[in-house]
C-alpha cells in the first residue's frame, strides 16, 4: 500500500472557510457574469496554487470553463480527468433563503452540496499535489464547466473530448443518501411537443377553431401516463405554454418532456412511443423534438467500473470509512458522467454527503468533507 502522508487538507474549520468563500458568490447557470465572478475566484485560487490553468471562453451565453492541471505532467499520456462543475441552479439572491452557515454538524448555502463541495475537493486536492511536489501515476486534469445544470450543452463537446484523452473519469457530484458514491445513473430525454391548431376568434368563430391547448392537454396527459414506477421510468411535462389571449382560440402550444430510463432499451422504447403520438383532435398538428441526452450506465453492465469502484472500496476502508454506492441510479439524477461513461471508466458522487438538493435546505455534512476529499487524493495517486 502507498504511503499516504497525513491529511494534508488542515483542520476542518479552514477548510470549510474555504468552501465557503466558494458558496458565498452566487452562480445560477444562466447568469454568465455571475458564473465567471465564480471562475475567476476558482482561476486564482490554482494559480495561487501552483497549478497550471486554462481558461475556456464561454459560448452561447453560458460562462467559461476552466481546465487545470498538475505542473508536473502535461503529457498527452491518457490521465485522470477530475469533472466539476460551478454553477448551480439557485438564483442570485438565494443566500438571503439559505444563509450559509452551520448548525448540527450541516454547512449549508445554496450548492454547497451540488456541487461546490465535490468542486472545491478537487482544487483541494490538485493543491496539495502540487504543494507535495510528488508527481502521481497519471497526469490530473480538473475541468470546471459552467453550464451543467442546463443540460451541458456548451460544455459536452470539451467533456467528451477530455474523456477520450483519458483512463479514468472522477466525478465530484454530491453522495447519495448514507454516503453512497454513484455507479448507475439513469438515462435522461428532453424532448419538446409543438402543437399546433387553427386560431379563431373565440366569440363569434368558436366552431371553426382547433384549440392547440386543448390537444397539449390530451397530449400531456399521455405522456404522464407513461411513468412506470416499477420498471424506473418516469415521464415528466415539467414545462407548458400556448396561447395568446383569452378571447383567441390558441394556434399554437408547447411542452418541454424530461424522461428517466435505467436501461438503453427503455430508453429507445420509451422515445419511440413518444414519437408515435399521434394528434387527438382533427386539424391538428404535433410535432416532438429532442431525444436522449445522457445514457443511461450501471457497474453490472460494466466490468472496469465495478474494478474502479472496488478500489475506492478498499482506500475509503483504509481512510476508515465504508465506501458504499446506489447500483440502480435510483435517486441519483443526470450527470456530466454519463457523456465520459462511452470513453471511461466512472465514478460518480465522489463528493462530500449532503441533502437538500437544489432546495433552500441544500446543505453538507461537516465531518464528510476531509474524508471524501481524501478519497479523492488517494485515488488520484493510486491510479495507474
Ligand atoms: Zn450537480
Amino acid at each position: 500500500m502507498t504511503d499516504f502522508p497525513q491529511s494534508p487538507f488542515g483542520n476542518v474549520d479552514d477548510y470549510l472557510r474555504g468552501l465557503n468563500e466558494w458558496v458565498a458568490i452566487e452562480s445560477p447557470t444562466d447568469d454568465a457574469a455571475a458564473v465567471n465572478r465564480m471562475i475567476s475566484h476558482v482561476e486564482a485560487d490554482l494559480v495561487a496554487g501552483g497549478l497550471m490553468v486554462e481558461r475556456v471562453p464561454g459560448t452561447a451565453g453560458r460562462g467559461d470553463h476552466l481546465l487545470a492541471r498538475a505542473p508536473w505532467r502535461d503529457d498527452a499520456s491518457p490521465g485522470i480527468l477530475v469533472l466539476c462543475h460551478l454553477d448551480t441552479v439557485h438564483p442570485v439572491g438565494s443566500l438571503a433563503h439559505n444563509p450559509i452557515r452551520t448548525e448540527n454538524g450541516r454547512a449549508y448555502g445554496p450548492g454547497i452540496s451540488d456541487m461546490k463541495g465535490g468542486a472545491y475537493a478537487a482544487a483541494a486536492t490538485l493543491k496539495s499535489l502540487a504543494a507535495a511536489g510528488t508527481p502521481t501515476p497519471l497526469p490530473v486534469t480538473v475541468l470546471y464547466v459552467s453550464d451543467e445544470e442546463a443540460g451541458s450543452e456548451t460544455s459536452r463537446g470539451l467533456i467528451e473530448e477530455l474523456a477520450q484523452q483519458s483512463k479514468y473519469a472522477l466525478v465530484m457530484e454530491p453522495a447519495r443518501e448514507g454516503g453512497r458514491i454513484v455507479t448507475a445513473r439513469k438515462g435522461v430525454a428532453r424532448m419538446t411537443i409543438e402543437v399546433r391548431g387553427r386560431p379563431a376568434h373565440s366569440g363569434n368563430a368558436h366552431r371553426t377553431g382547433r384549440s392547440a391547448v386543448r390537444e397539449l392537454a390530451f397530449q400531456v396527459l399521455a405522456l404522464e401516463a407513461m411513468t412506470d414506477y416499477e420498471r424506473g421510468i418516469t415521464v415528466n411535462v415539467g414545462r407548458i405554454e400556448g396561447g395568446t389571449a383569452e378571447n383567441v382560440v390558441p394556434e399554437h402550444a408547447r411542452a418541454a418532456i424530461d424522461v428517466r430510463v435505467p436501461t438503453d432499451a427503455d430508453a429507445e422504447r420509451v422515445i419511440a412511443r413518444i414519437r408515435s403520438l399521434r394528434p387527438v383532435f382533427p386539424d391538428t398538428e404535433i410535432t416532438f423534438g429532442g431525444g436522449l441526452n445522457r445514457a443511461p450506465f450501471r457497474k453490472e453492465a460494466r466490468a472496469d467500473i465495478g474494478l474502479l469502484f472496488d478500489h475506492a472500496k478498499a482506500l475509503a476502508a483504509d481512510i476508515g470509512f465504508e465506501l458504499r454506492d446506489l447500483p440502480d441510479g435510483e435517486g441519483a439524477g443526470g450527470s456530466d458522467a454519463q457523456f465520459c461513461v462511452p470513453f471511461v471508466p466512472v465514478l460518480d458522487g465522489l463528493g462530500p454527503c449532503g441533502a437538500g438538493l437544489h432546495t433552500h435546505e441544500e446543505h453538507v455534512e461537516v465531518d464528510s468533507l476531509l474524508s471524501r476529499a481524501e478519497l479523492l487524493l488517494r485515488l488520484v495517486w493510486t491510479l495507474s
